[in-house]
C-alpha cells in the first residue's frame, strides 16, 4: 500500500516542492494549508487521487484527519521577515500551537514526525560557521524574535514529545533557500533583487550590504529533507548551501544575470538583522550523504526564468 504524508504548510514554497518529491516517491500527500503566505496555485495541478488540499490553519485541532498516516511534516509558519513581522502572534502560535497540534496527530497514528526547523534559531551568530551544537544568540525581545523563538519553542516540543512519549521525530534547521514558486512579493534579499532587476528599478541593498548568507537551491533542499526523512536522525540536522556571499554581492550577482540597468540603493538594516550566516554540513554530509549540488548561478537562471513565466517576459 501507498505510504501517505500529511503536510503543514503544504501549499507554501517549500512546502509544495516537498509535495511534488513525496508524490514522486509514490506517497499520497494530504496538504493543510490556510494560504496566509501560502499559494494555491503552487499546488492546484497537483489535486487528484494521489493528493488531497485542504485549506484550514494548523493552529485548529487536527482530529477531522481520516485513515492512516506514515509521515506528518510540520511546514506551515510565515518564513519572510516582512511576512512574520507583519503576523507576529499567528507565528508564534503556529511555532505552539500547530506544533502541538502537528505532534498529536503524529502520536495518535503512529506516524514518524518532521519539524521544519530554521537557521534563524542561531540568531545572530557569534560562532561561523554554525554547527548544530551551537545554542544560539537570540534577542528574546526583538523583533525576530517571533520566528526565531517559535521555532526554537518548536524544538523543544519535539524533542520533549520525542523524550516524553518515545515519538520517532526529526529537525531540519533549513538556511537560506530559493526557487520556483517563491512569492515574488515575499520581501527576501532573492525575490526582491529579481524582481527589481527585472523592472530596472533600483535593487534595495539593506544596509552597506556587507552582511552575508548562503543560499541552497530548493531541489538540493528538498532532497536533503527526503533523505531526512528516511534516516533515524532524531538530532536537529543543518541543511543549507556553505557557499557564502555578501548581500551586496548577490545584488550584483542579480542585476549582471538578468542584463540589467537598476542601480543600488542603500537602505536601513533592520535591527537585529544577522550579520553572517553559514551552515556547517558536516552532520548532513556524514549521516545522510547529502550535499547541495546547484551552483548560486545556475539556481538563480532557473529562479529568473519562474518569474519570467509567471509575471511576463
Ligand atoms: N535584504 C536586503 N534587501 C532586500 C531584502 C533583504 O538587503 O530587499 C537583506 C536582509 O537585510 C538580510 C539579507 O538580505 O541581511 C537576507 O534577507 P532575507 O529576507 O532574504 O532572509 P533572512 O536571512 O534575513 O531571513
Amino acid at each position: 500500500m501507498a505510504k501517505r504524508a500529511l503536510i503543514t504548510g503544504g501549499a507554501g514554497f517549500i512546502g509544495s516542492h516537498l509535495s511534488r518529491r513525496l508524490m514522486a516517491e509514490g506517497m499520497e500527500v494530504v496538504a493543510v494549508d490556510n494560504l496566509i503566505t501560502g499559494a494555491r496555485r503552487n499546488i492546484e495541478e497537483l489535486i487528484g487521487p494521489q493528493f488531497v488540499f485542504e485549506e484550514r490553519d494548523a493552529r485548529d485541532p487536527m482530529d477531522w484527519v481520516e485513515g492512516p498516516l506514515d509521515y506528518v511534516l510540520h511546514f506551515a509558519s510565515p518564513a519572510s521577515p516582512p511576512d512574520y513581522l507583519k503576523h507576529p502572534i499567528f507565528t508564534l502560535q503556529t511555532g505552539s500551537i500547530a506544533t502541538h497540534n502537528a505532534l498529536e496527530l503524529a502520536h495518535r497514528k503512529n506516524a514518524v514526525f518532521l519539524l521544519a526547523s530554521t537557521s534563524e534559531v542561531y540568531g545572530d551568530p557569534e560562532s561561523h560557521p554554525q554547527k548544530e551544537d551551537y545554542w544560539g544568540n537570540v534577542n528574546p525581545v526583538g523583533p525576530r524574535s517571533c520566528y526565531d523563538e517559535a521555532k526554537r519553542y518548536a524544538e523543544a516540543a519535539v524533542m520533549a514529545a520525542h523524550r516524553s512519549l518515545g515519538m520517532d521525530t526529526r529537525i531540519v534547521r533549513i538556511f537560506n533557500t530559493y526557487g520556483p514558486l517563491m512569492r515574488p512579493e515575499d520581501g527576501r534579499a532573492v525575490t526582491n533583487f529579481l524582481t527589481q532587476a527585472k523592472a530596472g528599478r533600483n535593487v534595495t541593498v539593506y544596509g552597506d550590504g556587507s552582511q552575508t548568507r548562503s543560499f541552497c537551491y530548493v531541489s538540493d533542499l528538498v532532497e536533503g529533507i527526503v533523505r531526512l526523512l528516511f534516516s533515524k536522525e532524531i538530532m536537529p540536522v543543518n541543511l543549507g548551501n556553505p557557499n557564502e556571499i555578501s548581500i551586496l554581492k548577490l545584488a550584483q550577482m542579480v542585476i549582471e544575470h538578468v542584463g540589467s540597468k537598476s542601480q543600488i540603493s542603500f537602505l536601513q538594516l533592520p535591527e537585529d538583522d544577522p550579520k553572517k550566516r553559514r551552515p556547517d554540513i558536516t552532520r548532513a554530509r556524514e549521516v545522510l550523504g547529502w550535499t547541495p549540488k546547484v551552483s548560486l548561478e545556475e539556481g538563480l537562471i532557473l529562479t529568473l526564468d519562474y518569474y519570467l513565466s509567471i509575471m511576463g517576459k
